[in-house]
């Protein structure tokens, strides 16, 4: 780690300070807070040193744990609603049934009502919430407005032809890893679902995936996402899929826990090329050239049959495991 090192006050001089969490309370509107803050302390007198840097972090991180504690959505939620509809400051706060400055004050640090939140929330999670604010306030935005985020909203919609379970599984990825690429995505869903079929003798989620050139893919997901190409997903999307994974029940949960400790600790093209020597994709695209596009199948039954002798073999309960039997094949790749 590096050394801190600034002017003490205290000290007159040049000093090592470190950086320390602790607690501070605040009354607000009657009241009481608790706000984690940072500060820094001198090494040589142990006394704090406030620098212009960190008072503005601290009044930052303030504002962002009083919103989350009150309930408030942050400013970062109406940009990624207004990004997600396509659609301006103005017009969406009359959509959404507010003044028409009402938003644009939001967006300038005024602390936003409970009641606002409340419904700016609703607009985030549920595109059926958003298509009625739009058709019910449709006059009062305008029609190049209302056709724009009309068109939006469509492409949002589309996300949700996707089964629960697999809306779910996505969501949960989307939570648990920071960075996750269109085609790594595809990859930890498929091992998901091998290893749940494999467990529990069911399927995770309805989708079936085909044998592309670059591994197993699930169509309908792919669309969805294929704009990022081998980019990390970084979506206004996703705000919608936030949360979703409480649907999943714990034995999803867990299987989702291991993948994403074992495979979702590598990219996605080493993960294409370990699916490229698994039976499933294998045997899917039997008929077919090498580098010959199609939709074959890879039916659940082989992926369960597949995933059953790694569990024979390997085990597929933890995360260590898994990690042999991908050992195991990186060492042929
Ligand atoms: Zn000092």
């Amino acid at each position: 780690m590096s050394k801190h090192i600034d002017f003490c006050i205290t000290c007159r001089k040049q000093t090592e300070y470190e950086l320390r969490m602790n607690d501070v309370r605040k009354r607000i509107r009657g009241k009481e807070h608790v706000f984690s803050v940072i500060s820094a302390i001198c090494k040589t007198c142990g006394s704090e040193m406030g620098f212009p840097w960190l008072i503005d972090l601290n009044i930052k991180r303030i504002d962002e744990q009083y919103r989350i504690q009150e309930g408030l959505v942050s400013i970062e939620d109406i940009r990624k609603l207004m990004a997600l509809y396509d659609i301006g400051k103005t017009p969406l706060s009359l959509a959404l049934g507010f003044g028409e400055v009402t938003l644009p004050r939001y967006l300038c640090g005024q602390m936003p009502s409970r009641q606002c939140s409340k419904i700016i929330g609703q607009a985030l999670e549920s595109p059926d919430f958003m298509r009625n604010c739009l058709e019910k306030n449709r006059q009062a935005i305008g029609e190049t407005a209302f056709r724009k985020s009309m068109s939006a909203l469509k492409r949002v919609e589309r996300l949700f032809e996707l089964s629960e379970g697999m809306l779910g599984c996505i969501s949960y990825i989307f939570a648990r890893l920071e960075e996750v690429t269109p085609l790594a995505l595809q990859k930890l869903l498929y091992y998901a679902q091998g290893i749940f079929l494999a467990r529990y003798n069911a399927p995770l989620f309805d989708e079936d995936c085909q044998a592309w050139v670059h591994g197993p893919v699930y169509g309908q997901v792919y669309g969805m996402f294929r704009d990022f190409k081998f980019n990390p997903i970084d979506d206004e999307r996703f705000a919608v899929l936030r949360g979703r994974y409480a649907i999943l029940k714990r034995e999803a949960i867990s299987v989702l826990d291991v993948v994403l400790g074992s495979f979702g600790q590598y990219g996605g093209k080493l993960l294409e090329s370990i699916t490229h020597q698994e039976a499933p994709w294998l045997e899917a695209r039997q008929t077919v050239d090498e580098c010959e596009r199609t939709q074959n199948v890879m039916e659940k039954e082989a992926i369960k049959r597949y995933f059953l002798e790694v569990k024979n073999t390997y085990g597929i309960d933890t995360i260590a495991q898994l990690e042999q039997y991908i050992a195991s094949r990186k060492a042929t790749v």
